[in-house]
């Protein structure tokens, strides 16, 4: 059996050190921000190369309070793309503006710099790109965009933890930046939680606020905020896992070069790692038109894969008020019937690595045209 991550396998190497830090938690009793959380946030904002970054509940609540800092607000657009996990379109709605989304560059996944330009109006007030499955968007591209026309840019870096775009952390790039650490993301917590990474100390200051019902200082409410607040024992994982991410992502990578290697000429299509970035391979996707017939013979052969994702949000049901179509992100539609992910995890085998994809050979494809 191969499964599709192995969280087990990940918290056995690192035992002792969870234990430990846990243990710390439960002592001090700091089971809300606290201690573990601000260390946490200290290391992490200097992972990213940014001066701050606020520990909050979950990815989702990240880039709500990155929108509402940057002062997205009802009656503004935020550009977006569909091709993304629901969660970057949610967080719009969630401030009252509209999102506007926009086909993906299919080589690499990611926002396609020539249509944000076309989706640009006089509401537009940011632009989120999304790094998917590890690799930074275009980001000169659309950073030249929005100093043209004066709009922030929030990045969705929650699949993008160490992830560097011509030499910069992923997060330092835009005006904000979101993370999740979801437990399955490169740097998962044991349950829920999420940051925002920034440089500027007003948004960091409205964010802190935010993330706890609006407190400026204790019982003194400034605005309606929210309960978004870290976990104590979140923090308390997260910092010791910190340690261990470079680690993590180096063999990210090795295994995503070996699947590379052996799946070239074997009729799936995979996508270009673009110049610019250095992916961290959250997940590692090939893509063919015969992909349920693909989930079935890994599956009888025990191996286990995941799809991100089978559906884009412009298609989904609670995002039809948008009014969008089929039909109308053909690039994204066709990546969402086609895509695959392959088990991808730092303690997966090289000896794994070569077996789903001497499985992939065996299924027999036709040779393809990939170039979209
Ligand atoms: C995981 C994810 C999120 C949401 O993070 P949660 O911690 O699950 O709320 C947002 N955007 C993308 C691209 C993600 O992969």
């Amino acid at each position: 059996m191969i499964p599709y991550v192995d969280l087990k396998a990940q918290y056995l190497s690192i035992k002792e050190e969870i234990d430990a830090a846990i243990a710390e938690v439960l002592e001090s009793c700091q089971f809300v921000l606290g201690e573990k959380v601000e260390a946490f946030e200290t290391d992490f904002a200097d992972y990213c190369q940014t001066r701050y970054a606020l520990g909050v509940n979950s990815g989702t609540s990240a880039l709500h309070l990155a929108l509402l800092a940057a002062g997205v607000k009802p009656g503004d657009e935020v550009i977006t793309v569909s091709y993304t996990f629901v969660a970057s379109v949610a967080a719009i709605r969630y401030t009252g503006a509209r999102p506007v989304l926009v086909d993906i560059d299919p080589r690499c996944g990611t926002m396609d710099p020539a249509r944000l330009e076309a989706a640009i109006t006089p509401r537009t007030k940011a632009i989120m790109p999304v790094h998917l499955y590890g690799a930074c968007a275009d980001m000169d591209a659309i950073l030249e965009i929005s100093h043209r026309h004066d709009l922030t840019v929030v990045e969705d870096a929650a699949q993008a933890h160490g992830a560097e775009y011509k030499g910069t952390r992923a997060g330092s790039i835009g005006n904000l930046a979101c993370f999740s650490f979801y437990p399955g993301k490169n740097l998962g917590a044991y349950g829920e939680g999420g940051a925002v990474v920034t440089n500027d100390a007003e948004y960091a200051k409205i964010i802190r606020r935010l993330r706890d019902h609006g407190q400026s200082q204790k019982n003194y409410h400034d605005a309606v905020g929210y309960n978004y607040r870290m976990e104590g024992m979140q923090g308390a994982v997260l910092g010791v896992k910190l340690r261990h991410l470079d680690d993590w992502n180096r063999t990210r990578r090795k295994h995503a070069a070996d699947y590379r290697r052996a799946l070239a000429d074997t009729g799936v299509c995979l996508l270009e790692e673009m110049p610019y970035t250095r992916s961290v391979n959250h997940i590692f996707p090939v893509f063919t038109p015969q992909r349920d017939k693909l989930v079935e013979h890994l599956k009888a052969r025990g191996v286990s894969t995941g799809i991100h994702y089978p559906i884009p949000v412009h298609l989904q049901l609670g995002y039809r008020d948008l009014g969008y179509n089929l039909g109308d992100f053909p690039h994204t539609e066709q990546a969402c019937d086609e895509v695959l992910s392959l088990p991808m995890y730092a303690e997966l085998s090289t000896a794994e690595v070569t077996e789903v994809s001497d499985l992939i050979r065996e299924f027999g494809f036709q040779a393809r045209e990939c170039d979209a």
